[in-house]
């Protein structure tokens, strides 16, 4: 049997990039899957398809506590359940922290922190012994090695400290939480061909972004009964960034 046969998984940011490659995984690997989306509703219900398992979109803007609250209502409902919530939906505006605007820090305190917190705690409602809670921060949250990365930086600094703040708090109800760290991977925020790949690449071990499926199978590693005793850590998949 697959290792996460049985299981109900909720995604954030599933459409694209990292959160897509997150909910084929799930599924290849026996999950039934919720994700949500903001804008691309077509390239969300292409993920659900080319899945070939149980993959349901669900439309939840992450800015909006009660499109968070209600995803995970829905799929709880839907599937009879929740075992894994994975917040992956993120946003990030690059520049010097005079240049950014108001609204774009607002969106990434609300998308990248705020609604992981909301998400956290309704899911909380459902998750039971076994339950997981991965978090999606950035390799930004222990090196920044350019300028004009220091709001998002900020955003992911405090995905960490939830995630152990949180540890200690789920662990005696048999639930643990873990923040995946990438580095440089290939998606339309990052593209591996876009004007800051040669600078990424150049503070790298490794010649090349990462993948989407990449993470994705570090994610489902995370959420299946062998990690039962990895909770609290920030884990970097980041091709040697940190090295
Ligand atoms: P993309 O921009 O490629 O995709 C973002 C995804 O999040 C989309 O599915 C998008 O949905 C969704 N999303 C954005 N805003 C909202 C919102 N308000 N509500 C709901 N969903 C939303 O980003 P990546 O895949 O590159 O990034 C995913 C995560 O990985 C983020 O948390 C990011 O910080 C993190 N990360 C990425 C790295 C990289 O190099 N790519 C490195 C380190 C961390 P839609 O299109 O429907 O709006």
């Amino acid at each position: 049997t697959r290792p996460l046969e049985g299981k109900t998984a909720l995604v954030t940011g599933g459409s694209r990039g990292v959160g897509a490659g997150i909910v084929a995984r799930l599924a290849a690997d026996g999950a039934k899957v919720a994700f949500t989306y903001a804008q691309a509703r077509e390239q969300a219900e292409s993920v659900a398809a080319a899945t070939g398992g149980v993959a349901h979109p669900i439309h939840a803007d992450s800015r909006h506590e009660q499109d968070v609250e209600a995803a995970v209502a829905q799929t709880a409902e839907r599937f009879g359940g929740l075992d894994i919530l994975v917040n992956n939906a993120g946003v990030g505006s690059f520049g010097p922290i005079t240049d950014l605007k108001i609204d774009e820090i607002d969106a990434m305190l609300t998308i990248n922190v705020r609604s992981v917190v909301i998400a956290i705690r309704a899911a909380l409602a459902h998750l039971g012994e076994g339950g997981r809670i991965i978090n999606i921060g950035s390799i930004n949250a222990d090196r920044t090695p350019f300028p004009g990365q220091s709001v998002y930086a900020l955003t992911k600094g405090a995905v960490q400290s939830l995630t152990r703040g949180l540890a200690r708090e789920l662990a005696p109800r048999g639930i643990t939480i873990n923040n995946v760290q990438p580095g440089p991977i290939d998606t339309d925020a990052n593209p591996a061909d876009g004007p800051l790949a040669p600078s990424m690449l150049g503070v790298m071990a490794t010649d090349r972004y990462g993948t989407a499926a990449e993470v994705g199978a570090f994610v489902s590693y995370l959420a299946g009964p062998e990690a039962a005793y990895i909770t609290g850590s920030s884990l970097n998949i980041d091709g040697g960034f940190t090295a």
